[in-house]
């Protein structure tokens, strides 16, 4: 098969590149907009995939075209397994990056950087303590605060990412501004967005729009030069270290050159967050079958935006009827 074969390209010509693998759906949080409950039942680990098959899965993207790998969760680093998986992806051809809620970096300092990252998203949704137990369940907001400033310390790119949501911590956006002033960290504010359980409703999503027009209360702002594929519209503040961005996936969707693919934990290809539809590339490769044309199907049936089943008003989008997982299933 030719070279110019091997791309995964869909039926609106966006072409597929980036890849963001899953490896765990369990988590040590507990984020009520990502897991359903507290008896959600994580996937058991013979069914997750193993570090080969995560590399082999991994290396027939890579022949796709694939040059960029997220590894994403649940949250990656609980896994027992997770250095040798961050090793084995570290020696593909990509640019590999990883998106975490921090609170087991100090551990995997060494190994993250010996596997070439120079980038990492960490999630951090309040700069108050006690709303982080809140938000969480979990008691770690000094453990993740701490993992980036080390992270930071060591000359990593940081980028944080806040979910947004009206009522909850929408009064601290200032807050997180503040942060950049002496900071070189990245904010990315991020709009709320519906999954199976996850209570949302449009009235909780704080807008891009909304984010500006805080911001800009206080602040004089200058929109950054885009970059083709990006989901962030990033902007800096003149004399500030850090800048900030906002991921307007419910008010301005940005599906338009769209190059990413997602891997659930247990092996399953989706080509959008939102897609119904998945392709078992695990059951697949374990019955020794050849992954790439089930790669090229699945890219030929992406729809051309929000998995074709959201609303393009998020107002009038109804959460009870999207066809999905929960967030923590899927791979954020
Ligand atoms: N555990 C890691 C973490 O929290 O960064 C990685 C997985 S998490 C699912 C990836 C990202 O998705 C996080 O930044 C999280 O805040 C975001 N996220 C989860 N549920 C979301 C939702 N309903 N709307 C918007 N962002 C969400
Ligand atoms: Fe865990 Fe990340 Fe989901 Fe929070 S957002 S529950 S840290 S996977």
């Amino acid at each position: 098969m030719g070279e110019e074969q091997r791309i995964l390209i869909d039926r609106y010509q966006r072409v597929h590149n980036y890849l963001r693998i899953s490896l765990t759906d369990n988590c040590n949080l507990r984020c009520f907009y990502c897991m359903p409950d507290e008896h959600y039942q994580f996937t058991p680990p013979a069914q997750l995939m193993q570090p080969d098959e995560i590399e082999a899965i991994a290396r027939i993207f890579v022949a796709h075209g694939v040059n960029k790998i997220r590894l994403t969760g649940g949250e990656p680093l609980v896994r027992k397994d997770a250095a040798d998986i961050i090793e084995r992806l570290g020696r593909l051809p990509v640019r590999l990056t990883m998106t975490t809620n921090g609170t087991r970096l100090h551990e995997f300092a060494d190994v993250i950087s010996a596997a070439g990252i120079t980038s990492l998203n960490i999630s951090l949704d309040t700069l108050q303590a006690d709303k982080f137990l809140l938000l969480t369940r979990r008691n770690q907001w000094q453990q993740v605060r701490s993992n980036i400033d080390l992270m930071l310390a060591k000359g990593m790119h940081v980028k944080v990412n806040v979910v947004v949501t009206r009522g909850v911590n929408d009064e601290e956006i200032l807050d997180f501004i503040r942060w950049t002033e002496a900071a070189p960290v990245h904010i990315r504010f991020i709009e709320f967005m519906p999954f199976t359980g996850n209570h949302w409703s449009s009235n909780k999503v704080y807008t891009w729009q909304e984010i500006l027009d805080t911001v800009s209360s206080r602040y004089q702002l200058e929109p950054l030069q885009r970059e083709k594929h990006d989901t962030a519209k990033a902007y800096r503040i003149p004399g500030h270290a850090g800048t900030f961005a906002v991921i307007s996936t419910m008010s301005a969707p940005f599906c338009g050159d769209c190059n990413r693919m997602r891997l659930t934990a247990d092996g399953k290809m989706k080509n959008c967050l939102f897609s119904q539809s998945e392709t078992d590339l695990l059951g697949a490769l374990r019955r020794g079958e050849d992954l790439g044309p089930l790669l090229q199907a699945n890219i030929a049936s992406k729809h051309a935006a929000q998995g074709g089943q959201l609303h393009p008003v998020f107002q009038q989008i109804d959460a009870a009827h999207i066809d999905n997982r929960s967030m923590i299933a899927i791979g954020g």
